[in-house]
């Protein structure tokens, strides 16, 4: 028979520290939502080798009496909430009194804080949750935390660290989004002594964003302003048809709380929809004030989560706000994006179209039907065959279709993607974007290939101002940039210059190019150690970048992207591997309706 057993603090702490801390910067999150609870105008956090050897947080806030300073190493010992009904008008970051012993309980814990009104300070020291000493200890008001060797007690959740840079981009990312809130209180991070980003007090969120993510991506925002009966939101969005590759400037707080809202992250993408091209982020850093009774915080252990009741309405509210803000900034709804995408450089092939005989070949894509040929595809003719004027069944055909060399004869665009076009053998629908992209993809790679590829010497070098890990991965990988035809130079602390870039890259996406690349880097998406791979990442980017321009192309345009399509080495796929076209044949149409 089981025996029920109370489990000692000790084991009850640490078993809550699995969940309250999962990582680090969990732990830096809760000490410095501590310090913001306290009124600290200036913190300072410090970390080593990604935070599992190191975790310093030290503030100025109002710091805690030598009873209290006990207290809060007791489960459930808070100063912030009274009963359960506080929970629905919460304006403190912290509530459960859970943090600190949590911590404590799994690390060697010093704690050091005074009170104005006490003469001197008081140091707890704590390991793996055995209290070892308190004494009095001689100090400026406030409080200064230190973790060291986390999780050293519990070998068996050290092993679900991530490495340390990893875990390092976690607290610099968790401490960017603090110091972003919180423009009134100074902010620095150091590691192992190195400082990474240090903010004095600043007046506006502006101000607090250039000082933290660089001038340049300050200057790419608008404010944004809305407010109805339930919901208020403030902050700053990204001017139309600005992107990003990764998520790392989208950025969203609820009631001042950094949060991961599944509602506003798609309610933002959708409100750029036709302001960004496919598969960019916008820029946000933005704030919803809430009443605290329409939002429960209370769902997640570390917080990250939040439940809203109204959430429909919310979507609703937050979705017309941006796209109110976004139309107003866009003079006409033509010249909303307005970083519009170059236009595709055609390739000189004058001669006849090779189809080559992959092309041949259906992608597969055609429930029960195999391989197809395509009309004029045997012998690589040239337009030989009567165009769509005077082809008898096409007398219903909406307008005239433009002479092809490859014999598919242009119907028209269905739903501002599909290209339709008849063929001697049945129907082509071909996907524009797909097929620009893959021309894009193989144009970089052929300039690309083997050497460095041909470089455009810019007559106004392309100013590049980083943030100080931004920096730290372009010096990392500057060699990889140089032979990827980008030619980087410092000329200051986070200050680059772009004096070249390679030949297929319009200069006015050089910048936004770069920071796309450096992203990609820190997130690993691009191996710099395998130059194959990476440069067909890099053609890759370039072209879902540049094919997806809103506008159509005309006809013309689409007969000669066919055109060129046929000539690319894998005119089947665009490069994320999807189809760009297929043929639905004479004899399944007329299966369809029956003949
Ligand atoms: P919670 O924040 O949920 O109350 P914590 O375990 O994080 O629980 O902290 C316990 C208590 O310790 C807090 O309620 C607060 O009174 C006190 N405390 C913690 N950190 C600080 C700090 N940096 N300055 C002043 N008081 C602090
Ligand atoms: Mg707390």
């Amino acid at each position: 028979m089981p025996t029920i057993r109370i489990l000692p603090d000790i084991v009850a702490n640490q078993i809550a520290a699995g969940e309250v801390i999962e990582r680090p910067a969990a732990v830096v999150k809760e000490l410095i939502e501590n310090s913001l609870d306290a009124g600290a105008g200036r913190i300072e956090i410090e970390f080593g080798k990604g935070g599992k050897s190191l975790i310093r947080v030290e503030d100025n806030g109002h710091g805690m009496s030598p009873d209290d300073a006990l207290l809060s190493l007791e489960r459930h010992g808070t100063s912030k909430i009274r009963e359960a009904d506080d929970l629905l008008k919460i304006g403190s970051y912290g509530f459960r009194g859970e943090a600190l012993p949590s911590i404590a309980s799994v690390s060697r814990f010093t704690l050091r804080t005074r009170t104005e009104g006490q003469p001197h300070g008081t140091e707890i020291f704590v390991n793996g949750g055995k209290l070892i000493h308190s004494k009095e200890y001689g100090m400026p008001v406030g409080t200064q935390i230190e973790v060291a060797h986390l999780f050293h007690s519990v070998p068996a959740r050290r092993k679900f660290l991530k490495t340390d840079n990893t875990e390092a981009a976690h607290i610099v990312h968790l401490s960017r989004l603090f110091a972003v809130a919180n423009p009134n209180t100074s902010f620095s991070l150091l590691e192992n002594g190195r400082t990474l980003f240090r903010s004095p007090v600043c007046q506006s969120l502006r101000e607090r964003v250039a000082e933290i993510f660089g001038r340049q991506i300050a200057g790419q925002l608008i404010e944004i302003e809305a407010e109805d009966e339930h919901f208020k939101l403030t902050g700053l969005i990204g001017k139309p048809g600005v992107g990003r590759a990764t998520r790392h400037e989208l950025v969203t707080y609820v009631n001042r709380r950094p949060v991961d809202s599944r509602t506003l992250n798609f309610s933002l993408i959708e409100a750029y929809h036709t302001y960004m091209p496919k598969g960019r982020y916008p820029l946000a850093f933005v704030f919803l004030e809430v009443d605290p009774s329409l939002v429960d915080v209370n769902v997640h252990p570390a917080k990250r989560e939040v439940r809203f009741r109204e959430e429909g309405k919310l979507r609703y509210f937050f979705i017309r706000a941006v796209l109110d803000r976004l139309r107003e900034v866009s003079v006409t709804p033509k010249t909303a994006t307005v970083q519009r995408q170059p236009e595709v450089v055609p390739v000189q092939n004058k001669g006849s179209i090779e189809i080559p005989p992959q092309a041949r070949i259906l992608p597969g894509s055609m429930p029960g039907k195999g391989p197809g040929p395509f009309s004029g595809g045997k012998d690589g003719s040239t337009a030989s065959a009567p165009s769509a004027e005077t082809g008898s069944e096409n007398k219903q055909s909406p307008s005239p279709a433009p002479e092809s060399r490859l014999n598919w004869r242009y119907f028209g665009i269905a739903h501002g993607s599909y290209v339709v076009f008849e063929t001697d053998t049945g129907l082509v629908l071909l996907n524009w974007r797909g097929a620009r992209g893959r021309i894009l993809y193989e144009e970089i790679l052929a300039v690309s290939e083997g050497s460095t590829p041909r470089r455009q010497k810019l007559l106004f070098p392309i100013p590049l101002e980083l943030d100080a890990l931004g920096s730290a991965a372009l010096e990392e990988n500057l060699e990889f940039f140089r032979s990827n035809g980008f030619d980087v130079e410092q000329f200051g602390r986070n200050y680059y210059r772009i004096e070249a870039l390679p030949e297929w890259l319009d200069p006015g996406q050089g910048e936004s190019f770069a920071r796309d690349l450096l992203g990609l880097l820190r997130e690993r998406g691009l191996n710099p150690s395998r130059p194959q791979p990476a440069r067909e990442e890099i053609a890759r980017l370039a072209s879902s970048r540049m094919a997806g321009s809103d506008r159509p192309p005309d006809k013309e345009e689409v007969v000669r992207l066919a055109e060129r399509l046929m000539s690319c080495q894998n005119p089947l796929n665009d490069p994320k591997g999807r189809p760009t076209f297929f043929e639905i044949s004479r004899g399944d149409l007329e299966k369809k309706f029956g003949k």
